[in-house]
């Protein structure tokens, strides 16, 4: 229930926070985001999540991978600069201002080698799916001086804290603030309403969302709105809670009342931001 420290973000709030090209801004300084995500054996998630990427207003984005999502990403998205790499190392990608990592990346060796190289980054990077079970096997890959914002659902969050499943579903506000407090990152934590907890900061309640989100894929297009807002300079604590915002308004847009795909999510964030920009 809301109360001194929780929130709700209205429209008008997200309206103010996000941010717009002005006549000085070009690509570079507009916010260029990384996605480190999808594998040979998951290329859906890597097209989702450069997807929402580009349609959260990202300058640029540079997508990072193997063979078959690299060839995927480059047939969906020709807006994309696409790395294919040689070795599960993104050193030999230009640079970035923020990184999504994680959705569809695996959890062998390749991807820890993939995700540890993302997190020796000096920019913020975007912890989400496969990557939140390589730093709960290993937690000192949060360990950086640049921002992290984990995005899990609860059973990621289980995972990450140890704290039981049911426990975490019964007391969501709690959990989410104390992981936060813990791990020193910003939580946000996906459900039927979403909440983003940090550190010193008032938990953030969205709810803008619909059931019909609850089909495969929608996380992974949130990544990539999320880390698109981080690029384009919000804090994690502000990134993350204006994705949900948006992510939540395009699935209502897209569904409608009827199924939605996650791609469809995607393609209807443009229309959320117009909403919001025009407090509709
Ligand atoms: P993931 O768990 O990574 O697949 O992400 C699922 C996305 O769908 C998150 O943004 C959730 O908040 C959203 N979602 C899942 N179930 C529901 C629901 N019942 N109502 C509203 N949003 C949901
Ligand atoms: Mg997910």
């Amino acid at each position: 229930l809301p109360g001194p420290d929780v929130v709700a973000l209205t429209g008008a709030d997200v309206a103010e926070l996000l941010p717009r090209p002005g006549k000085e801004s070009d690509k570079y300084r507009r916010g260029v985001v990384g996605v480190a995500a999808g594998s040979d054996l998951y290329t859906g998630a890597a097209v989702l999540a450069v997807g929402g990427a580009l349609r959260a207003g990202a300058g640029m984005v540079r997508y990072a991978g193997q063979h078959a999502p690299v060839t995927q990403v480059r047939t969906h998205w020709p807006e994309a600069v696409v790395t294919e790499l040689s070795r599960p190392g993104v050193e030999e990608v230009g640079r970035v201002q923020a990184w999504v990592l994680g959705p569809g990346l695996g959890t062998g060796e390749w991807a820890r080698e993939l995700a540890a190289s993302v997190l020796a980054s000096d920019v913020p990077v975007l912890v989400d799916a496969d990557a939140l079970t390589l730093v709960s096997r290993d937690p000192s890959l949060l360990r950086r001086a640049a921002p992290v914002l984990v995005t899990p659902h609860a059973g990621e969050l289980s995972r990450l804290t140890g704290a039981a499943r049911d426990e975490i579903e019964a007391a969501r506000l709690e959990h989410a603030r104390a992981a936060a407090a813990e791990l020193g990152v910003t939580v946000l934590l996906k459900g039927s309403t979403t909440l983003v907890a940090a550190a010193g900061r008032p938990v953030r309640v969205n709810a803008t969302g619909t059931s019909w989100l609850a089909t495969g894929g929608t996380g992974d297009v949130l990544a990539g709105v999320a880390g698109a807002l981080l690029a384009q300079g919000l804090d994690c604590y502000d990134a993350a809670s204006c994705a949900a915002h948006l992510h939540g308004l395009a699935g209502r847009i897209a569904a409608e009342g009827a199924p939605l795909a996650a791609g469809d999510v995607a393609a209807a964030v443009p229309e959320a931001v117009r909403r919001v920009r025009d407090g509709r």
